[in-house]
């Protein structure tokens, strides 16, 4: 079985073409600029790589060249369209409305585009905009829609529910939804098997550091608690975004600077964050370039991440009632050792042992243990893989 994977913002479509068998990727690329002068897809197969430069004015001739792409004579995977036996999209957003992966109908189509727009309104209409377009070109083909919030549809009443009057939470589903599922997932699950046990058996806490971060607390394979909330502002400080702050804190600021609400969450989520602090970047390479060479407000910006980060490992140690593993992963979690290293320290009184001289090693793309081999809580850093995930529910689902 072959599944597509397609992942598609608002002027882009990044695509994986998935041999379940074998679960090898056989194809990958992306279209960049779609709507935008200059468009381009940059598309592998066959260990080569090619480069379409072709206008693609809207998502249909971008999924139309991606089916070209794949039937391509040099970095072609397959013959005919009819060898992709289903598509997997991406969704960020289910509100209330999906708990699971779901086969693509009309009605979906209809509640996706009717209800979920609002929570997440610059990712849900283009996955929706993905959608149609490869429902027109590839009519026949069955497809599912991948929730980034499914795998947080297990935390309970207490942990999902904010402080707010009951009435407006059943009226306008103002909760925690959590966001990066797919991944708290896959590296959750990789964690049991790498050492060898039973998720129903493990107990740990999932750090997904990138751009976007956030902690999950996994409890017998089953999400418990996770820091982002009702959307991806909540949780730890990040690359533009504030992460949790006092609602009053916001209306201050707002009425200081003459934002309007909707302004205000724009700021918090585009101009606030470690960029903020630092005044540097969003880039963690360059906050730690910046603290080689004396800048304090990377530092500050570096102390905040690690210290917020470790903070959420703590309470959800303490909401599982113990720890057997702390998992890193994402751009940050998977490449920057001294954010590994401040996060874990101190956290011996938990049974942490971490290894240092391990920390340091080589990305090589395979799951590294960081913790000392008696560590009573052990220490993995796992590469995420979003769009397998993906491809598995897909798969499952038909
Ligand atoms: P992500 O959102 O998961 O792609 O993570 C992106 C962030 O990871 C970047 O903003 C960087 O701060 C950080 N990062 C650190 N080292 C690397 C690296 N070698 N490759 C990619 N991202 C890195």
């Amino acid at each position: 079985m072959k599944i597509l994977v397609v992942n598609a913002g608002s002027s882009s479509l990044k695509y994986q073409l998935i041999d379940m068998e074998t679960e090898k990727v056989l194809a990958k690329g992306g279209c960049e600029r779609i709507g935008i002068p200059g468009s381009v897809l940059k598309a592998k197969g066959n260990g080569q790589e090619k480069v379409y430069e072709k206008d693609m004015p809207n998502h249909k001739i971008a999924i139309e060249l991606v089916l070209h792409a794949l039937r391509d004579k040099g970095i072609g995977v397959i013959k005919s369209m009819d060898e992709i036996d289903a598509v997997g999209h991406r969704v960020v957003a289910s509100g209330e409305y999906f708990k699971k992966t779901t086969l693509v109908t009309p009605e979906v189509l209809k509640t996706l585009e009717e209800k979920t727009f609002e929570l997440a309104p610059l990712h849900n209409p283009a996955a929706a905009t993905g959608v149609r377009a490869c429902k027109e070109v590839m009519p026949n083909t069955p497809m599912a829609l991948v929730f980034d919030t499914s795998f947080h549809a297990t935390m309970p009443e207490k942990a999902y529910m904010y402080g707010i009057d009951y009435e407006d939470y059943k009226q306008y589903g103002v909760r925690k939804y959590g966001a990066h599922g797919t991944s708290h997932k896959f590296v959750s699950s990789e964690a049991a098997k790498y050492l060898g046990k039973k998720p129903e058996q493990l107990k740990i806490v999932t750090c997904h550091l990138g751009n976007g971060s956030s902690i999950t607390a996994v409890d017998g394979g089953k999400c418990i608690d996770t820091s982002m909330g009702f959307t991806p502002l909540a949780g730890v400080l990040m690359g533009t975004r504030s992460g949790d702050i006092d609602a009053s804190a916001v209306e201050f600021l707002a009425k200081k600077k003459g934002l309007s609400h909707a302004d205000a969450v724009t700021y918090l989520n585009k101009k606030c964050g470690v960029a903020g602090i630092s005044g540097v970047s969003s880039d963690f390479r360059d906050l730690i370039a910046g603290e080689e060479g004396g800048n304090q407000r990377c530092a500050l910006a570096l102390d905040m991440f690690a210290y917020q980060t470790k903070k959420f490992v703590g309470a959800y140690a303490a909401a599982m009632g113990g720890l057997d593993c702390i998992v890193f992963t994402a751009g940050i979690g998977e490449n920057t050792p001294t954010v590994r290293a401040d996060v874990c320290e101190g956290l011996e009184f938990l049974g942490v042992k971490f290894d240092k001289k391990a920390n340091e090693g080589k990305n090589d793309g395979s799951i590294r243990e960081i913790s000392t081999k008696d560590s009573k809580v052990k220490v993995l850093v796992i590469p995420t893989n979003e769009e397998l995930v993906i491809a598995r529910e897909t798969a499952e689902l038909l």
